[in-house]
C-alpha cells in the first residue's frame, strides 16, 4: 500500500513510490512558459451521450460551494434495481457513451460497485466524481478495467486553503487516497473549483499534482447553483471575467507543461466564435434521484427538466421547459446565464454586450 510522506514539503502530500523532484514553490511562475501550450476547444460530440446519474445526494462533507439542492431534487438514494434499470434506459451501443456517477457523495452508496460494473457491461465508459472519502472500499471492489476515470475534488494545493472551503482533514484524506487510487492503477483526475477563495493558488496545483503522480486535471467555475446561489454565501465569491482570463489560461498552460492534461471551461467566447447550445447539439442527460432529468445544468435549481423518468421509462415533461430557452438566439451567447447571471455581461455605451457567454459544457483543453 502506498503511504504519502510528508517529509519534504508539509503542506505537499508525496506518494513514497514515486521519485519527486520538487522546486520551491515560486509564486506567479506561471506565466513563464506559456508559448507552446496552445488550448484547444472541445467541440461538442453529436454521436457521444454523457449521462451524470446522481445515486444520491447525501454527502459527509458540506462545502461552502455545494450545488446540491434537495429542495428540487429530493434526499433519497436510488435503490439498485433503480440504478440497474436507470442505465439500462440509457445505454445505447451505437454511441459513445460515458456515465458519471455522481451525488452528493456516490461511494456513500454501497451499491456503486455493483453499479459501475454493470455500466461496463453495458458498454458504458464510467467515471466516479468523489470528494476523496471512497467509502464502502471502492478500490478493493472495483478494478481500474471496471473504473474508466476517478475523479477526486480538491480547492486547493495545500490543506490551508482547501480545508476552509472543503472541512477539516478533507486535503489529508483525499491526497492519501489519491495516492491509493494510482498505485492500484486507477486513472484519476482531479477537479479545482475556481472562486475567490482559491484562485490566487491555482498555479500551486501544478506542483502537487506532478508529486501526485495525477494526469488530468479539470478546473472549474464556480456556478450558481445550491449553496453557491445563496446571495450571502461565504461561496458567492464567483471571479470576475479579467479575473479569470488573467490567471487561468496561463495556470493550465503552466501545469500542462508538467505533462499534465488540463481541462476547463471556455464560459467567453472569443470575436466571430460560434455559440453552440449543448442543449440543441449534444447529448447531455443530468439525472436525479427523484427522477428528474435535465440537459442543462444551469436549469437544475428549477423545476425546467425536459424529461422525467417514470415507469414506463425517460418521458418528455410539458409547459414551460429547459427546451424553450435552448432554441433562442441573443447577443449575450447563453439565454440562461442571460437570466441566471446576468452581472457576468458587460454591455457598451450603445447596449451592445462587449462579449458573448459560451454554453457552460463548452470546454477548453491543453496539454
Ligand atoms: S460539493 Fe460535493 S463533496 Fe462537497 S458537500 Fe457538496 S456533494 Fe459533498
Ligand atoms: S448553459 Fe446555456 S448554452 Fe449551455 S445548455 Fe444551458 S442554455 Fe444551452
Amino acid at each position: 500500500m502506498v503511504i504519502c510522506s510528508r517529509a519534504i514539503l508539509p503542506a505537499i502530500p508525496l506518494c513514497k513510490d514515486r521519485s519527486c523532484n520538487l522546486l520551491p514553490l515560486i509564486a506567479n511562475n506561471y506565466a513563464m512558459n506559456t508559448s507552446t501550450h496552445t488550448p484547444r476547444t472541445i467541440r461538442f460530440k453529436a454521436d457521444e451521450r454523457n449521462i451524470f446519474l446522481h445515486i444520491l445526494t447525501a454527502c459527509n462533507l458540506s462545502c461552502k460551494h455545494c450545488y446540491i439542492n434537495k429542495e428540487q431534487h429530493g434526499s433519497r438514494q436510488l435503490e439498485r434495481q433503480e440504478i440497474v434499470r436507470w442505465l439500462r434506459l440509457f445505454a445505447d451501443s451505437k454511441k459513445t457513451s460515458n456515465v458519471i456517477f455522481l451525488g452528493g457523495e456516490p461511494t456513500l452508496h454501497p451499491d456503486l460497485a455493483a453499479s459501475i460494473i454493470l455500466a461496463k457491461e453495458l458498454g458504458f465508459q464510467t467515471t466516479v466524481d468523489s470528494n476523496g472519502y471512497l467509502f464502502h472500499d471502492l478500490l478493493e471492489k472495483v478494478t481500474p478495467a471496471q473504473l474508466d476515470f476517478l475523479s477526486f475534488s480538491l480547492d486547493g494545493p495545500d490543506a490551508i486553503i482547501n480545508d476552509p472551503i472543503r472541512g477539516t482533514g478533507v486535503f489529508a484524506t483525499c491526497t492519501s487516497n489519491i495516492c491509493r487510487a494510482i498505485a492500484k492503477g486507477f486513472s484519476v483526475s482531479v477537479i479545482y473549483t475556481v472562486s475567490r477563495k482559491n484562485i490566487a493558488h491555482l498555479h500551486r496545483m501544478g506542483e502537487l499534482l506532478e508529486s501526485l503522480g495525477v494526469k488530468k486535471f479539470f478546473i472549474q467555475v464556480l456556478g450558481l447553483r445550491g449553496k453557491s446561489a445563496a446571495s450571502d454565501s461565504e461561496a458567492t465569491s464567483r471571479v470576475s471575467r479579467s479575473e479569470w482570463l488573467a490567471t487561468v489560461p496561463a495556470v493550465a498552460a503552466d501545469i500542462a507543461r508538467r505533462g499534465v492534461h488540463v481541462t476547463y471551461p471556455k464560459v467567453f467566447l472569443e470575436e466571430g466564435e460560434p455559440f453552440e447550445c449543448a442543449g440543441n447539439v449534444a447529448e447531455n442527460y443530468f439525472v436525479f434521484p427523484n427522477g428528474r432529468v435535465y440537459q442543462c445544468p444551469l436549469c437544475e435549481d428549477y423545476p425546467l427538466h425536459n424529461y422525467e423518468i417514470g415507469e414506463g421509462g425517460l418521458i418528455a415533461t410539458e409547459g414551460l421547459r429547459e427546451k424553450n430557452f435552448f432554441g433562442l438566439n441573443i447577443d449575450e451567447g447563453c439565454v440562461m446565464n442571460k437570466l441566471l447571471q446576468p452581472d457576468t455581461i458587460e454591455y457598451d455605451d450603445a447596449g451592445r454586450a462587449r462579449y458573448r457567454i459560451s454554453c457552460c459544457l463548452l470546454k477548453q483543453e491543453v496539454g
